[in-house]
C-alpha cells in the first residue's frame, strides 16, 4: 500500500456503520490503519459490530457511539462525548441514511421530513459539529454518501432523490467554506448496492432485471466496491481533491 493511503494515527467516525455500506467502509478504514468510532441507533446491533471489530482490529482502536442523527442535541452531545478525553476526529464519513418509497402525490409531510432530515440535514449537523475542530486544527476529511439519485430520478423515491441532490451541493458548500482551512469534503455516489436497504429490490424479479439491464457492468454493486474510494477520500492521497462527487455505479450514470 502506498504511504499516501496509510491512515495510521487517524481517527475516523463513520455514521451508520452498524451494517451495510457504512460497516464495509469502517472495516476498510481500519484495515488502512485508522482508529474507529462506529455508530448507529440500535444499541444491540452496534455493540455486536463493535465486538466484531474489536476482535479483528484490537480493543484499543475501536469505540462506538449511539445517537440519532436527526436529533441536533443528540448529535452535539454525541460528538462532544466522542472527542472528550480522546483524540479528535480526523475523518468523518456521513453515511447514515434511509429510503422511503411513495409517490410525491401521496407522501405525508412527516415522511418527507424524516427522509430529508436523515439523509441531508444529518450531514450538515454532524459535519458542522466535527468540522469545528477540523477547521481549528487546519486538517480534516469529510466524505458525504450521496447516490446515483444525486443525478437521476425515478418515480416513488422523490424525497430520497431530493435529499441526495442536496448532498451534492452541501458538499460544495462545505468545500467553499472549509477548503482554505485544510478540510477536504467530497461525496461518493453509489449505484445500486446489495444491502438491507435494497434487499426487497434484489428479491423483486422485475426490478432486479431492470437493474441488471440498466447497469452497464451488468451486476449489483457490493459494499466492498465502495471501500477503496472511501479510503482514498479519507487519506492524504486526496489532499488536493475537494468538492467532488465520485459515482461508483458500474457505469449507470454514464450511459442512457
Ligand atoms: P442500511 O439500511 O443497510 O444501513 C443504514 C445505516 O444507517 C444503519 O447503520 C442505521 O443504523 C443507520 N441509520 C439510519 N437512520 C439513522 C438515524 N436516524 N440515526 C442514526 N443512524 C441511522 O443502508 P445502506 O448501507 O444501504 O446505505 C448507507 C448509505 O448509502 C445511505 O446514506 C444510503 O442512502 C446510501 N446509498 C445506498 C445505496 C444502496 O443501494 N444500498 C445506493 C446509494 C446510496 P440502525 O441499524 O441503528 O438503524
Amino acid at each position: 500500500m502506498s504511504a499516501a493511503f496509510d491512515l495510521s494515527g487517524r481517527r475516523a467516525l463513520v455514521t451508520g456503520s452498524s451494517r451495510g455500506i457504512g460497516r464495509a467502509i469502517a472495516a476498510g478504514l481500519a484495515e488502512a490503519g485508522a482508529a474507529l468510532v462506529l455508530h448507529g441507533r440500535d444499541p444491540d446491533r452496534l455493540e455486536a459490530t463493535r465486538a466484531d471489530f474489536a476482535a479483528r482490529f484490537g480493543e484499543e482502536r475501536i469505540t462506538a457511539a449511539a445517537f440519532d442523527v436527526i436529533d441536533a442535541e443528540a448529535v452535539a452531545a454525541g460528538i462532544h462525548r466522542i472527542e472528550a478525553d480522546a483524540p479528535p476526529i480526523d475523518v468523518l464519513i456521513n453515511n447514515a441514511g434511509v429510503q422511503h418509497r411513495e409517490p410525491l402525490l401521496d407522501i405525508a409531510l412527516a415522511d418527507w421530513d424524516r427522509v430529508i432530515a436523515t439523509n441531508l440535514t444529518s450531514a450538515f449537523l454532524v459535519g458542522r459539529e466535527v468540522a469545528r475542530g477540523m477547521v481549528a486544527r487546519g486538517r480534516g476529511k469529510i466524505v458525504n454518501i450521496a447516490s446515483v439519485q444525486t443525478d437521476l430520478a425515478r418515480p416513488t423515491i422523490g424525497a430520497y432523490t431530493a435529499s441526495k441532490g442536496g448532498i451534492r451541493n452541501l458538499t460544495r458548500a462545505m468545500t467553499a467554506e472549509w477548503a482554505g482551512d485544510g478540510v477536504q469534503v467530497n461525496a461518493i455516489a453509489p449505484g445500486y448496492i446489495h444491502t438491507e436497504m435494497t434487499q426487497a429490490l434484489v428479491d423483486d424479479e422485475t426490478f432486479n432485471g431492470w437493474i441488471l439491464g440498466r447497469t452497464p457492468a451488468g451486476r449489483w454493486g457490493t459494499t466492498d466496491d465502495i471501500v477503496g474510494p472511501a479510503v482514498f477520500f479519507s487519506s492524504s492521497a486526496s489532499d488536493f481533491v475537494t468538492g467532488q462527487v465520485l459515482f461508483i455505479d458500474g457505469g449507470m450514470t454514464a450511459v442512457v
